[in-house]
């Protein structure tokens, strides 16, 4: 019983460190996301609650999704969003995708616990690293650097690499690439289901 109540004090806390390192200042991002966690409305277990019940099945659950999943990025600004684009070197109409983010040697997090299914380089994609998490993979381009291993196993909010501009870039940026099932989807639906579990409490 002791144990099960330190490791739920862990878990808040952990919950609690989470929420402030994801602070930042609101920025022009069409994302409203990393908004400033009011620490104080953050349920916590008191001590004497703790002694006479542990966390409920609710705030436990609570903390179980809050950790599941996180933003690729700590500030997500829109470079170029995903769809058919006038390409930067070609000057043609062509389908974007994926969607830049504005980086500059930024961390890049897993968004939800998966596998490192490839880390690589090609003249395209520059540095890439490509995770998956059940149906979805998200590839990650135009890296500096990888920090995770082909094979090995993430968590959400992992840091798996450092934006860079590797590749067939223009600049430094991340490009944010999502299949599911194989086939190229608008990653905007894995992220808004990162900013509907961050919602929910
Ligand atoms: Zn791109």
């Amino acid at each position: 019983m002791k144990n099960v109540i330190v490791l739920i004090i862990l878990l808040s806390i952990c919950v609690l460190s989470h929420a402030q390192f994801n602070t930042v200042t609101p920025s022009s991002s069409i994302y409203k996301i990393r908004e400033k966690k009011d620490i104080s409305k953050i349920e916590q277990p008191d001590s004497t609650a703790i002694n006479r019940e542990p966390l409920s099945e609710n705030s436990s659950k609570w903390i179980q999704q809050y950790l599941s999943v996180s933003y690729p990025l700590d500030r997500m600004v829109v470079n170029s969003p995903y769809g058919m684009r006038r390409d930067p070197f070609t000057g043609k109409r062509k389908q974007h995708n994926g969607i830049d983010f504005h980086a500059r040697n930024d961390e890049v997090y897993a968004m939800m616990q998966g596998d490192v299914v490839k880390v690589g380089q090609d003249k395209q994609s520059g540095i890439f690293a490509i995770l998956r998490h059940g149906n979805y993979t998200v590839s990650y381009c135009h890296l500096s650097s990888v920090l995770v291993k082909t094979g090995s196993k993430v968590k959400a909010g992992e840091v798996v690499a450092i934006t860079g501009n590797s590749g067939k870039s223009t600049g430094e940026h991340l490009h944010l690439g999502v299949k599911c099932d194989g086939k190229y989807v608008n990653p905007n639906i894995l992220l808004q289901y990162i900013k509907e579990v961050r919602e929910e409490e």
